[in-house]
């Protein structure tokens, strides 16, 4: 099952695809599915963030090349950290490149969206908490994120989140191919079989410090080949059996005048 979101002429509404049709449901995702009888074709529908989530956590260094890449080790636990729910934004939204920063890097991932709440879950019944997947951009301003010594600004500026195109609740996240483009050309080309940590031990790991709600998001790692985007550039996230998730990059809006 595809689960998307989109928006509807009296908002946004969860729905599943169908044969290229988009089945809108009664409802959330998380308790069982209630279809109605409200059909759109998929090609005519505004695709949203597939989830709005109440968190995000991230984990950093998942993957050895990447590790190797930033010059640091394999951290002997998984490294959280958190981005805001501001930072989401959905397919073809733009990422904004926030003055702030002068290199604003892409990092392609798979993402796991929690089902039912969870905490203090063992590793083998964590994959229970899975609703399913998406593809994910963990946007990073790599110069802050060395300059302030913690990640908070670094990977929480709005738009910094992209999620998408829907959430897959099928697809085995064991040994998925991750790959970034960058206006066509392959920048990072990795799969989920390389992960440090894999999606049930992060699960666990997770729900060991913090309750995770029905429609938290975990970000998984970003395999080697992380790099610049910049004002016009448009970044593909492509996740093997889930889709792909692309957004345009742009220069950061002008404060507003008062
Ligand atoms: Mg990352």
């Amino acid at each position: 099952m595809r689960v998307v979101r989109v928006a509807r002429p009296d908002g946004p509404a969860f729905g599943v695809v169908r044969d290229g049709m988009v089945v809108l449901l009664d409802g959330h995702p998380f308790s069982g599915v209630t279809l109605t009888d409200r059909v759109a074709p998929l090609a005519d529908v505004r695709l949203l963030a597939p989830i709005l989530p109440s968190k995000i956590l991230g984990v950093g260094r998942n993957y050895a090349d990447h590790a190797a890449e930033m010059g640091g080790d394999v951290p002997s636990e998984p490294l959280v950290f958190s981005k805001p729910a501001t930072a989401v934004i959905g397919p073809g939204d733009a990422i904004r490149l926030p003055a702030l920063s002068r290199e604003v890097h892409h990092e392609a991932e798979l993402a796991v969206v929690i089902g039912r709440l969870t905490r203090r879950v063992a590793v083998q019944d964590a994959l229970d908490a899975v609703l399913g997947y998406t593809c994910a951009n963990d946007v990073t301003a790599r110069d802050l994120q060395a300059s302030d010594g913690q990640w908070t600004r670094a990977k929480g500026f709005d738009t910094f989140c992209p999620l998408g195109p829907w959430i897959d609740t099928d697809v085995d996240p064991a040994a998925l191919a991750v790959r970034c483009t960058v206006n066509g050309e392959l920048r990072q080309d990795g799969t989920t079989a390389d992960l440090i940590y894999d999606v049930a031990q992060l699960v666990a790991f997770c729900a060991a410090f913090a309750t995770l709600l029905p429609g938290d998001v975990l970000l998984t790692g970003t395999p080697a080949g992380v790099g610049p985007i910049v004002d016009g550039d448009t970044v593909t996230v492509a996740v093997e059996g889930i889709g792909e998730l692309s957004n345009p990059a742009a220069a950061e809006l002008p404060m507003p005048r008062r």
